[in-house]
């Protein structure tokens, strides 16, 4: 058994972040170090998955989740369209290996990616 991520360790109280939804399986926070006006993580409640690459091998299902998650989230702190981003592997910058989709929206700047 691994030692429980940030992220578990949010989710059982450990560490105070706001829950600002949730759903049996996923549930979603404010990032601290925010790099848009709203940037928001939305991460499943196991930490069995450490990246999207494992989360979809292993439950499609709830990949869909942390996806429909991130569409109601950005709705109801943005005007609903957002950029969702997965870091995979920390040469790609990511730091905590459970698996985080991070939803970023509100005065993106136009020049960045896909912009
Ligand atoms: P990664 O770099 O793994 O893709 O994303 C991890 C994210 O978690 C970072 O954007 C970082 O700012 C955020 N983060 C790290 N520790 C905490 C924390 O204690 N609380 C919150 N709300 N976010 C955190």
């Amino acid at each position: 058994m691994s030692e429980p991520s940030i992220f578990t360790r949010i989710l059982n109280g450990e560490i105070p972040s706001e829950i600002i939804a949730e759903t049996e399986d996923v549930f979603a926070i404010r990032d601290i170090a925010p790099q848009a006006p709203v940037h928001l993580l939305v991460i499943p409640k196991t930490q069995d998955y450490r990246d999207v690459v494992e989360l979809a091998a292993g439950d499609p299902a709830l990949l869909a989740e942390v996806v429909a998650l991130a569409r109601r989230v950005a709705d109801e702190h943005s005007d609903g369209d957002f950029r969702l981003i997965f870091n995979t592997g920390a040469g790609a910058g990511q730091t905590v290996f459970h698996v985080h989709a991070h939803v970023l929206a509100g005065g993106l700047d136009e020049a960045g990616l896909g912009g």
